[in-house]
């Protein structure tokens, strides 16, 4: 594989992305990527336009996943690669997740129709056909209605999860994600775990769940992991033998991630590769 940063966790617009899987790929030549993981939410809907967009560029396109799941009150994400799309389970889980996601985005619009000028519409027409919605498309309409002036700004306000109008989705649990997702082929690492510097989402035994399920690593590298956090993540990957990966999270003009602000080593990438029996990387 040719020099160049590796970058295992971004979004297209099959997800909250703003650019098409090949706009995505493109942006990863340009940025001189060597390798590029694909992962939107809950959705492998990318992967095939992103291998045909890598074709003869050099580079190398990891199919993945960020999977959407619920621990108590927090919903914490486990990123998904190299695992078999086909798989029954995870066809099925994941088509729930969207469904489900569709209907609270459904509910959330709703009730912020009673105090904004916003109709489901409007929101639909920020998301692709087919797409996991999100927040991140209600975020959009809100900002072509001049409600706010952009989506952080929608984050921090209406759409917050204490704003009013938040309500959760349908997820498994994180050690079912983990345990579907090894089931299919796949390899987990835990997304951005420490971005609450109060407040951790899991305590270390959930984590040693997890890795004795099968968790592959821990995103340590992400602009939202506090510096306190990382520490801690550290020593649990050291704890628990886990790998430690880094992503920017790219979600094109969507947020302000840039392609490789963190990156994975090509030692990690390797043993992901290695540890992956669900798919092949597509080497462009
Ligand atoms: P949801 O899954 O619908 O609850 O929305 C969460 C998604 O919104 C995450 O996947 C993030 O990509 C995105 N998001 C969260 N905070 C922000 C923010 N401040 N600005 C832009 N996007 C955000
Ligand atoms: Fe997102
Ligand atoms: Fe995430
Ligand atoms: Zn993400």
């Amino acid at each position: 594989m040719p020099d160049g940063p590796i970058d295992l966790h971004t979004h297209s617009a099959v997800s909250d992305g703003t650019e098409t899987p090949t706009q995505l790929v493109r942006a990863a030549v340009a940025a001189g990527l060597s390798a590029l993981a694909i992962t939107d939410h809950d959705s492998t809907a990318g992967w095939q336009e992103a291998f045909t967009a890598a074709a003869e560029t050099g580079l190398t396109v990891i199919p993945g996943m960020e999977l959407s799941t619920n621990y108590g009150p927090a919903s914490v994400h486990v990123l998904a690669y190299l695992f078999d799309p086909n798989n029954g389970e995870v066809v099925a889980e994941t088509a729930r997740i969207r469904d489900g996601r569709l209907h609270r985005a459904e509910r959330i619009v709703e009730r912020i129709a009673a105090d904004y000028d916003l109709t489901w519409d409007d929101v639909l027409a920020e998301a692709s056909d087919g797409s996991t919605l999100g927040r991140p498309h209600i975020a959009d309409a809100l900002v072509r209605k001049g409600h706010v002036p952009n989506r952080s700004a929608a984050f921090e306000s209406i759409l917050h999860w204490r704003g009013g109008y938040y309500e959760k989705y349908y997820a498994p649990s994180p050690l079912e994600g983990v345990r579907m997702i090894v089931g299919a082929g796949g390899v987990p690492v835990l997304a951005h775990p420490a971005t609450h510097s109060k407040y951790r989402a899991m305590e270390d035994g959930v984590i040693r769940q997890l890795a004795d399920a099968g968790l592959f690593g821990l995103e340590v590298g992400h602009r939202d992991n506090t510096e306190d956090g990382k520490r801690w993540l550290l020593k649990l990957a050291k704890k628990f033998g886990l790998e430690v990966t880094g992503s920017s999270d790219y979600h094109g003009e969507g947020k302000p991630n840039r392609l490789a602000e963190n990156s994975t080593s090509p030692e990690v990438l390797a043993k992901l590769v290695e540890r992956g029996t669900g798919t092949a990387p597509y080497v462009g």
